[in-house]
């Protein structure tokens, strides 16, 4: 936001998060937060007061419209109440105190939180008594929207809002305020003036869409449009809560076969209002695609998005879902039901590291945390959600809502898997010296195989396909006791047979199906039996 200044009690040190803003998202400014910095020595004497000169100081410097001032986890336990002592400074300027419990929430939380007390404090004055309707719109003027939820550090929010002001555009919509990224504290004042409310990011949105649903009766519009399917039901859904016509938009956005080569087509393919994913997905280049493994998870927005792309869109085979938003682990655990797994709702890394190598997904679709894990188990992966590192904030326009952003997802999602031809010819000749197993050629790379895909053991004068051999794969890790199983050299022999990016699902169901029979040695035919049984 612009026009408002945070004061942060908190220990010298936490100003690293300055560099959150400045080199992860390239900030061209300091973020608007004085730290007050205490040190140890500073303990002794009176911190309190520490922040008192930190507002003063701040407010002098800055000349903010409003002033937030909360706590760091540190500050939190030598309780000062910062949000108290400055509201009792009496500035002439509003002054949000912030309570956020640094050790049972988190930081999307925390933003929702900050949002939710900023937009109260100012237009609480204004609500409208309980009860009240909104009266009807004015047919002769278009309707007016608030956009509700990108903030700074969000994941590609600065080209989402572009996608969806475009869409909004299409169908006759005007944008009343964004926020907060990019608002003012006088913006904040004008929320009620739209005819309704966006909630475009529901982690940070929710609280406040609701909070001004109760209080100025603004309808909340709730479908996220990442996704081509999804933007089809937000445009839709925008068109039952304004009371107007999308027929044209969304017929339009059923053209399904743009950007190809005759003039007319690449003519086309500039009319705004239909992506190039559905074209894309359902060329003959993507029927490889169709069945593919993937495991999802990030925060839940992205997470259950991701889940109806993957499935509904692309034609994958969702066998893994998750997401650390617990306010929302629900609707993901829904998900997860209509897919017959069970969601992980966690925080842990280790706890998804462990469903991701026991679900032995031929693509992961997640944070950056899930990249770091992929690259251990050697599975292709791409990133869809937050927290991410600075190559997730590019320079070029990469949207992941609306058309275009469909449009990106289809080339982010596809480009880390292996290319049809070369997953055919890999499955058909295993012993060229260059195309070795695990080797994508595409990618300059091969994900790190070290000969040994889910605890299959290479022979030594196999090649190595990796040219990242010094990292282990891990992904025999959790079962690591049914190793001990043990295969006959022939049943090893033919497992190897089989294309590496299926082989760890293979072995597992191969080894279960043992394991249930008990027998102590897997043969040939006990593969073979096993595929059989398993397909039945
Ligand atoms: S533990 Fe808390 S107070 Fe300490 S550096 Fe980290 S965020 Fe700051």
């Amino acid at each position: 936001m612009e026009g408002v200044h945070y004061v942060l009690h908190a220990p010298q040190g936490d100003t690293y998060a300055d560099l959150l803003f400045t080199m992860i998202e390239r900030r061209d400014q300091r973020p608007p937060v004085t730290y007050t910095t205490f040190q140890a020595r500073d303990l002794g004497g009176d911190t309190a007061e520490m922040v008192k000169t930190s507002v003063r100081d701040a407010y002098n410097r800055f000349s903010p419209q409003v002033m937030l001032v909360g706590e760091s986890c540190t500050a939190e336990l030598i309780q000062d109440q910062p949000g108290s002592l400055a509201e009792s400074m009496n500035l002439p300027i509003p002054v949000v105190s912030l309570e956020l419990p640094a050790y049972s929430k988190k930081e999307n939380w925390g933003a929702s939180e900050t949002l939710y007390h900023l937009v109260r404090k100012l237009l609480l004055s204004k609500a409208l008594p309980a009860g009240t309707q909104r009266p009807e719109r004015d047919l002769a003027i278009r309707p007016k929207a608030n956009i509700i939820g990108p903030t700074a550090l969000g994941f590609r929010c600065r080209d989402d809002i572009q996608e969806v002001l475009k869409l909004l555009g299409e169908i006759g919509v005007d944008a009343n305020v964004i926020a907060p990224l990019g608002a003012t504290p006088e913006d904040l004042m004008r929320i009620p003036d739209a005819d309704f409310n966006i909630c475009l990011y529901p982690e940070i949105a929710q609280t406040t869409c609701d909070w001004l649903k109760r209080n100025f009766a603004q309808p909340i519009v709730k479908t996220v449009p990442i996704g081509v399917g999804a933007t089809r039901d937000f445009v839709a859904e925008i068109g039952e809560v304004a009371g107007i016509d999308v027929s044209q938009v969304l017929n339009r956005s059923r053209s399904e076969t743009l950007g190809n080569w005759n003039v007319s087509r690449v003519a086309s393919s500039a009319i705004p209002g239909a992506s190039r994913m559905p074209w894309y997905s359902r060329s003959v280049d993507s029927t490889y695609l169709t069945g593919k493994r993937v495991f999802i998870f990030g925060d839940a927005t992205h997470a259950i998005a991701a889940a109806r792309i993957a499935t509904e869109e692309l034609g994958f085979t969702l066998v893994g879902i998750g997401t650390y938003s617990r306010k929302f682990a629900r609707q993901v655990r829904e998900v997860a039901k209509q897919h017959g797994v069970e969601a992980v709702i966690s925080d842990d890394y280790l706890a998804v590291e462990t469903a991701v190598a026991e679900a032995a997904p031929e693509l992961v679709l997640g944070t950056q945390m899930e990249r770091h894990i992929a690259k251990r188990l050697g599975i292709p992966c791409a990133v869809i959600s937050t927290p991410i590192h600075v190559q997730d904030v590019p320079a070029r326009y990469s949207p992941q809502m609306g058309w275009e952003g469909a449009n990106v997802i289809f080339d982010d999602w596809v480009h880390p898997l292996m290319m049809g031809l070369e997953e055919h010819l890999i499955g058909m000749f295993r012993e060229d010296f260059e195309f070795a197993e695990g080797h994508m050629s595409h990618l300059h790379t091969a994900p790190p195989q070290e000969g040994n895909v889910d605890g299959v053991a290479a022979p030594t004068d196999e090649p190595v396909a990796s040219n990242d051999a010094k990292h282990k794969s891990m992904a025999a890790a959790p079962d690591a006791d049914v190793d001990s199983m043990g295969w006959s050299p022939d049943g090893l022999a033919e497992l190897k047979k089989i294309p590496f990016f299926v082989r760890g699902k293979v072995k597992r169901n191969t080894e279960k199906f043992a394991s249930d029979r008990g027998i102590t040695s897997i043969t040939v035919d006990t593969l073979y039996e096993a595929k059989a049984a398993i397909g039945k």
